[in-house]
């Protein structure tokens, strides 16, 4: 899977990415990212600096992301792509008003794209018509408003990424393939906390996988 971020600001993304098991993804190359910062595609006059938000029309607090460094940086994904053969692309704007991400939408993404365009936004959010024009579609991570897409798409691409076999450990790892938990314990078996003795539950020491089984489904 590749991963094509839009955003202004690539450096937050750098110890995430670089740490653990996507670190390890994309070092094995399960994974793929590259970043398009809409400020290197201002198309302006030298000494002529065109900013890359202004203000909204009708009014209003904050700035708006303009369309056309956005649209640039998505043209030169394009352009990357055409080369490749049987790219399956997918284009996604970020907005805390999209439809609700997921780990059904992230398995539906393996399985359906080999490249992903992420736009995160900032300010006030994006000029409207980049959505309309490229046809992205809108997703957002949960009922709060962020000040800005980038932990979105971090959060996207960490949920879809486990889900490509060989990123995880083991596959069993995936929580769907298996009955998992919220409560997990390892050593000491007895913890001792303010003169407290706190016990891992006996099924988990007794062996019997049936019966852990049995309680990790309760
Ligand atoms: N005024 C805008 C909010 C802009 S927040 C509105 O009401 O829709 C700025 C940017 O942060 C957005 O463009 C989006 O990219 C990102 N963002 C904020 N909250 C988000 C959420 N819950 N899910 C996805 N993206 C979010």
């Amino acid at each position: 899977m590749n991963f094509h971020i839009i955003t202004i600001f690539p450096e937050m993304f750098d110890s995430y990415l670089k740490e653990s098991i996507i670190g390890r993804a994309i070092k094995d190359k399960k994974i793929s990212i590259k970043f398009y910062n809409p400020r290197d595609f201002i198309k302006a006059p030298k000494n002529n600096y065109k900013p890359v938000d202004d203000r909204p029309y009708g009014g209003g607090p904050g700035m708006v992301m303009r369309a056309e460094p956005i649209l640039s940086a998505v043209e030169a994904v394009f352009k990357k792509l055409k080369a490749k053969k049987l790219v399956k692309l997918k284009a996604i704007l970020f907005s805390p008003s999209g439809k609700k991400f997921d780990t059904a939408y992230a398995k539906k993404s393996t399985q359906k794209y080999t490249d992903i365009i992420l736009i995160s936004g900032r300010y006030e959010g994006i000029d409207a018509r980049v959505q309309k024009i490229l046809r992205a579609e809108e997703i957002s991570i949960g009922d709060y408003v962020l000040t800005g897409g980038e932990l979105p798409a971090m959060i996207l691409i960490d949920s879809i990424s486990r889900q490509i076999s060989g990123v995880l450990g083991k596959y069993e790892s995936l929580e769907e393939e298996r009955v998992s938990s919220s409560e997990v314990y390892t050593r000491p078996e007895i913890l001792k906390y303010k003169s407290k003795n706190y016990k891992v539950p006996k099924v988990l020491l007794s062996g019997n996988h049936k019966k852990i089984e049995e309680w990790k489904q309760k």
